[in-house]
């Protein structure tokens, strides 16, 4: 019969996958399932982005490119970081990938050795800790609840660290808290890192773009130059440009880093799609003005929902600096029964109810690392947020 390797044993299909299937299989019975669990903005990639894939296309620009990004893609990515970061990245410190998930696999891949340890502050995205698995490290989950602002303390990361540890993983702003860091909030954790030279630091950047009211979005390699000879600053197309599909991810470190992450890649993907990187130059050294419009859409979404949740009895969410997603406390509704009998004993039991009788998907904080929450993503249209927080208030007025 079948054997799964042990490398992947331990990993589970994730919960936010389940539950796409069950509110999947809903919508085919014709239920009126709301589903506010997708991980990607509602717009459309922006036509001179398609433009320029078209005319990649049209130039014969579909062979195997170079391995880990043209050199056109490179010089955007690095006027990129030049102006939007103050980051003086060369060529050979830039790397693209099949997204940033490649981007993080290759560096986990490169670097991590059997019981090797990576710290990650949770709520996480969930597919850190089972990449860091993947490639035989052992994930170092330190809980960081609403009260920290879900974000790591010096004093925690400090506690955390051993000399086995390799990596520390963060990600600003979060998916799934949409918490940020700001240079006050960074300042801190750099210093703990100063004086520990054998471990790294890998900043998740990819929700850059989406931050509200007066956050100002910083990055670790822009704050602390002294570590950026173990800094890996990762970013992507995805989110900011809405381009999930067209899966490029890049970053800028150290060129040994770099160069050792290559060698990953050249053994899975051999390079990211040349199409897609033609439509990411396209990206980067395009108009940017559209994206504080779609910023600003978002804010109105994100309002909209924390107030939504926050008038509910038992409901305690926190109002997020960036992303698009919240991630509320639902302690007051443990111990509550449902009008079925049953026990809401789990965010889990509380995600279930919600999906059968609002039919509503949501995904509980279980699936990131931290109990008792849940994550709404609002990248959707406000007359089917506003639907969803109706029923969820009724759902939550019929427990008792
Ligand atoms: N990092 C974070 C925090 C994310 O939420 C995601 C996607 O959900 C990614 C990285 C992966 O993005 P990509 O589409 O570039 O692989």
């Amino acid at each position: 019969g079948f054997r799964p390797a042990s490398r992947i044993s331990s990993i589970g299909v994730s919960e936010i996958l389940k539950i796409g299937v069950r509110a999947g299989a809903m919508k085919r019975e014709g239920k009126p399932v709301i589903i506010l669990g997708a991980g990607e903005p509602d717009f459309d990639t922006p036509d001179h982005i398609k433009q320029a894939a078209w005319e990649a296309i049209q130039r014969g620009e579909t062979k195997y490119t170079a391995l880990d990004g043209t050199p056109e893609l490179k010089a955007a990515i690095r006027e990129k970081f030049e102006r939007e970061n103050g980051l003086a990245y060369g060529l050979d410190e830039i790397t693209v990938g099949t997204g940033a998930k490649q981007i993080l696999f290759n560096a986990m891949m490169a670097t991590v050795d059997s019981g090797d340890e990576v710290i990650i502050p949770t709520p996480y995205w969930t597919s850190y800790s089972d990449i860091v698995q993947i490639s035989g490290g052992r994930p170092v989950l330190i809980a960081c609840d609403a009260s920290s602002g879900f974000r790591l303390t010096a004093e925690r990361l400090e506690a955390a660290i051993t000399p086995r540890t390799r990596w520390v993983l963060l990600n600003s702003p979060s998916n799934p808290s949409g918490a940020a860091y700001g240079a006050e909030d960074y300042r801190p954790l750099l210093d703990v890192l100063l004086r520990h030279p054998h471990v790294w630091l890998l900043v998740d950047d990819m929700y850059e773009h989406i931050v509200y009211d007066d956050f100002r979005f910083v990055t670790p390699a822009q704050l602390e130059p002294r570590l950026n000879d173990r800094t890996l600053t990762v970013n992507g197309v995805s989110k900011a440009y809405a381009m999930t599909g067209w899966r490029i991810g890049y970053a800028g470190g150290p060129r040994e880093l770099i160069k050792a992450m290559a060698v990953v890649q050249s053994q899975s993907t051999s390079c990211p799609s040349s199409v897609s990187q033609a439509a990411s130059v396209a990206a980067l050294n395009g108009p940017q003005d559209f994206l504080k419009d779609r910023a600003d859409s978002f804010k109105r979404r994100r309002d909209l929902v924390v107030a939504g949740l926050n008038a509910i009895d038992g409901l305690d969410c926190r109002v997020p600096e960036g992303a698009f997603y919240t991630f509320s406390g639902c302690a007051g509704m443990l111990g509550k029964v449902t009008p079925n009998g049953k026990t809401i004993g789990t965010d889990a039991d509380f995600c279930a109810y919600l999906l059968d009788d609002a039919h509503v998907a949501v995904v509980p904080g279980s699936a990131f690392g931290l109990s008792p929450f849940f994550r709404i993503s609002y990248a959707t249209s406000e007359a089917e947020l506003k639907e969803a927080l109706t029923r969820i208030a009724a759902a939550c007025g019929r427990l008792s």
